[in-house]
């Protein structure tokens, strides 16, 4: 098989439909957020069953929102996950509180509840964990790694039993859902799953608008207070005061120091198609990740992710494990060798534990988080996107194969004597 270019490790997929949206949108001469971005809003709220949605311009953006809408404020603890993108955490520093960094599932790589519970209750019991002491821990921010989900109903149990607030980062789990059981109605991600459910729309995230996020809650004082702080903190939002009465509303009030995180309608635009096109989407990616698993089932080096009949995954990662003790590289030289051979891939991520910034500020060493902190190691996430070609498909498969038999670990050599 020969590859002219390199399977990149992602691909937007973006039609004549999002072209002309956005050109319609710069020819309206209205560009910043307005009527495409309330009908973006509007039509998210309805396809993940929410009651409010705020459209901003980052996930990052959504998720300090909904902390900031929630009270967070410095003395106070959170409880993230060590494996996760430098975003679920920062936003609580933005708001001058600690994250209180806990472990992941070995198998689903999202937060495991019983060291979250372990690490609360040493806090609560004003003992040190790392050098995070002398903080209330008040919210938890669950992550559905690569679109996986937690099981919710035991994070709600989590949370109530602690009263914690519940902020989902769920910038991979659009589309995604999860059920207790078969036979049991499915529950989409932002359907009442936290107090806030946050996504993304980064451009290589399960859909796009380049740059953007929305915030989902059906709490109207929480929706009303993100979108407050959303735009300035001014009591109301550029369109509603040019378009909003038969008389000119020039007139605005500033009612707290908020922030700039609208969405534009250029941005909408793309949104608009990308999200009518998010099911179709994923179904393509879902028939993707199953090609990969039936064509690299059995091989002895690598482990694939988890599935489960319980969840509707939005395929966002492919996340891989490398089963280092069969094979004769490391991560750096497997994903070296991918490159070389035209498979860009990713890895999600280095813990932030094993961050100088967490490491220096809270503490935070290797044995503290020891999962996460072995696991790591061995992650190598494989391109998926729904725009990818067959071709595509066949050469990540071939070269994933062709590395792990080229590199096995040579036990039948060293169990014979005669090839010394
Ligand atoms: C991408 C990502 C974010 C940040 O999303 P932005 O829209 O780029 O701000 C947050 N959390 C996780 C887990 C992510 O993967």
């Amino acid at each position: 098989m020969t590859m002219t270019r390199a399977v990149p490790f992602f691909r937007p997929d973006l039609t004549e439909l999002e072209i002309e949206e956005a050109v319609d949108t710069l020819r309206s001469g209205w560009l910043t957020t307005g009527p495409k971005t309330r009908r973006f809003e509007q039509e998210f709220a309805e396809a993940v069953g929410a009651r409010h949605a705020v459209a901003v311009n980052s996930c990052t953006a959504a998720l300090h929102l909904a902390v900031e809408a929630l009270g967070l404020r410095p003395g106070q603890g959170v409880l993230v996950p060590t494996l996760t993108f430098a975003a679920s955490a920062e936003i609580v520093r933005y708001q001058g509180a600690v994250p209180i960094l806990v472990d992941c599932d070995p198998i689903t790589l999202n937060m495991d509840l019983a060291d979250a519970e372990a690490k609360l209750t040493r806090v609560r019991a004003g003992e040190p964990v790392a050098g995070v002491c002398d903080v209330e821990p008040v919210g938890i921010i669950p992550v559905h790694v690569g679109g996986f989900m937690m099981p919710v109903a035991r994070t709600h149990e989590f949370a109530a039993r602690h009263s914690l607030w519940q902020v989902e980062d769920a910038a991979h789990a659009f589309p995604a859902a999860w059920r207790p059981a078969a036979g049991q109605p499915w529950q989409r991600c932002g359907e009442k799953t936290a107090d806030v459910t946050c996504f993304s729309f980064y451009a290589n995230k399960t859909m796009t608008t380049g740059e953007g996020g929305m915030s989902v809650t059906d709490d109207p004082a929480t929706a009303a207070r993100m979108r407050q702080m959303s735009l300035h903190g001014l009591s109301q939002d550029a369109w509603s005061r040019y378009t909003g009465a038969d008389r000119l509303q020039w007139d605005y009030a500033i009612e707290a120091p908020g922030f700039k995180y609208n969405l534009t309608d250029m941005a909408a635009a793309l949104g608009l198609h990308q999200l009518a096109r998010a099911d179709q989407m994923r179904r393509r990616r879902q028939a993707i990740a199953e090609e990969f698993f039936h064509r690299l089932a059995g091989i002895e080096e690598i482990e694939l992710p988890p599935v489960s009949e319980d969840r509707l995954h939005s395929w966002h990662l492919f996340p891989l494990k490398l089963r280092l003790d069969q094979l004769s590289i490391d991560r750096a030289e497997f994903i070296q060798q991918l490159f070389q051979l035209g498979v860009r891939c990713s890895v999600h991520w280095r813990p932030l534990h094993l961050h100088p910034y967490y490491q220096n500020t809270f503490g935070w060493r290797p044995d503290d988080l020891p999962i996460a902190s072995a696991t790591w190691l061995r992650l190598v996430s494989l391109p998926l996107f729904s725009s990818m070609r067959q071709d595509e498909i066949d050469h990540v498969i071939d070269t994933v194969r062709g590395l792990c038999s080229r590199h096995r670990h040579a036990f039948a050599a060293i169990s014979l004597p005669a090839q010394r």
